[in-house]
């Protein structure tokens, strides 16, 4: 059956009248599940740099990191729009004061037409959820919050170290306050199957107004590293995950923004699937499936 889905390009154009590019900046963020407060030792995919491998160093302070950031655009960068993206760690965890702080001077540069931060459920009490509500009321504001399963046992295995229910509570209380809600998935983790990874996304299409859905990757100096290493697990090939994208995309309602549809680590880091490496193969290889299988994006 034909579906259109709605790529965050499109989205973007509708919102803000014009592409709009995300530029990856630090806080200088921890995470509470490396930290010790909820867990240590982090989620098992998780890289060294939290998650946030393409941010600009977190020794510059936010402007000099946004600065930055637009030169690697080049000429390019002039007259652009962006969004501030907060990526790496937990992006409401820690300093709250000193959070707002950043985020705000990163919102209020004129050319940032919103916010990004990334985050984990558990880390969304009052304090936090002011901070988010105060920024909303200067500019778009986006959360997203690192579910990848709604599996127990997968939850555990990968050191995730927050129950389901946090989620759910999670999203509704950023529901109430009207920002746009993202869900990272990852499709292949260890020990699930196609159905499983399926009930994840559509849970999480049905509670969210936004989706990344990620390749898992292998990055090298993880514990899933270490327990590819050992013949535990095998990662998805090409077309399995080409189709499974196909059947996930067909489950997600057409006014949920698709953020992502592959993986995004650094290269150096990859230790598989090494055919994910090739970025723009992999994205031409998808969309050939995706035709095929009348899966369209929706024109802005
Ligand atoms: S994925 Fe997020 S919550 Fe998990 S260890 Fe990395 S930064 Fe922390």
């Amino acid at each position: 059956m034909p579906h259109n889905y709605l790529s965050v390009n499109t989205y973007c154009r509708r919102i803000f009248g014009c592409k709009v590019y995300k530029i990856a900046l630090s806080a200088a963020n921890t995470c509470p599940n490396r930290d010790g407060t909820v867990g240590v030792g982090g989620c098992s995919f998780c890289s060294a740099g939290g998650s946030g491998d393409f941010a600009a160093p977190a020794q510059l302070n936010v402007e000099e990191q946004i600065t930055r950031a637009k030169s690697i655009l080049g000429k390019k960068g002039d007259g652009l729009k962006y969004i501030a993206y907060f990526q790496s760690y937990t992006g409401t965890h820690g300093d709250i004061c000193r959070l707002y702080s950043i985020y705000k001077r990163a919102i209020e540069q004129p050319d940032v037409v919103g916010i990004s931060i990334a985050t984990r459920p558990d880390c969304l009490g009052e304090e936090a959820l002011l901070m988010i509500k105060r920024l909303y009321n200067i500019k778009p504001v986006w959360i997203e919050l690192g579910l990848q399963t709604i599996h127990d046992k997968t939850a555990q295995l990968i050191n995730r170290c927050y129950p389901l229910n946090a989620y759910e509570k999670a999203m509704e209380d950023l529901a109430k306050l009207g920002v746009h809600r993202i869900t990272h998935v990852i499709l292949g983790l260890p020990g699930e199957n196609r159905a499983e990874m399926l009930e994840t996304v559509k849970f999480a299409a049905e509670k969210s107004d936004g989706i990344k859905l990620q390749l898992l990757h292998v990055i090298s100096g993880t514990k899933l590293a270490e327990s590819y290493n050992n013949g535990e697990f095998e990662v998805l090939k090409p077309n399995e995950y080409y189709e499974l994208i196909a059947d996930a995309l067909s489950l997600i309602p057409e006014d949920v923004v698709i953020h992502r549809l592959t993986g995004d680590g650094a290269k150096k880091d990859l230790i598989a699937p090494l055919w994910s490496a090739d970025k723009k193969r992999v994205l031409a290889d998808l969309n050939r499936t995706l035709r095929k299988r009348g899966i369209y994006p929706q024109k802005a």
